[in-house]
């Protein structure tokens, strides 16, 4: 039999989303409101990069994915906060027994230009997940060859660590 190898001090999660473009809604990116003439579709407020930050703190402890944890079938995530989505992963990933050590996106999207609200969205996103805003890395690009101008991805990599206390705790 071979011996269970002891529990990772570090775990890595990977998220990936997509929004659609529509008129007359709030832009949320980042759990900031930016200033544009269209916002993201969706069963929530559409949040495309908390979705991914929150689907990559999921993946990083194999718990199930945001759209099993917060089905758009059920009509309680309507139009919801979607820091209420990340705020369930960070618990899971507490109870786990790890935090967040570091984040890095990259958002895809033709318009409006990210450059202008970056240190805005970063410090959102620190505050979040109680790190640092030099430990979360954000990065915008333009759909170039995708031919996907109505439309905005985010792709993020977080890394968890172990609790000094879950830790002890466990030992
Ligand atoms: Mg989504």
């Amino acid at each position: 039999m071979p011996a269970t190898k002891p529990r990772p001090n570090l775990r890595i999660g990977y998220g990936f989303d997509s929004h659609e473009f529509h008129p007359g809604i709030p832009l949320k990116i980042g759990g900031v409101t930016l200033p544009y003439d269209q916002g993201l579709g969706g069963h929530s407020d559409g949040d495309v990069l908390l979705h991914a930050i929150t689907d990559a703190l999921l993946g990083a402890i194999a718990a199930p994915d945001i759209g099993a944890l917060f089905p758009p079938s059920n009509p309680k995530w309507k139009g919801a906060d979607s820091v209420v989505f990340l705020g369930e992963a960070l618990k899971r990933g507490r109870n786990a027994g790890y935090a967040p050590a570091n984040v890095d996106a990259s958002l895809v999207l033709a318009a409006p230009k990210i450059g202008p609200h970056t240190a805005a969205i970063r410090a959102r996103i620190a505050d979040l997940l109680g790190i640092p805003a030099d430990c979360v890395g954000l990065k915008a690009k333009t759909p170039e060859g995708l031919n996907l101008q109505n439309t905005a991805i985010a792709h993020v990599v977080v890394l968890l660590e172990a609790h000094k206390s879950a830790r002890k705790k466990k030992r």
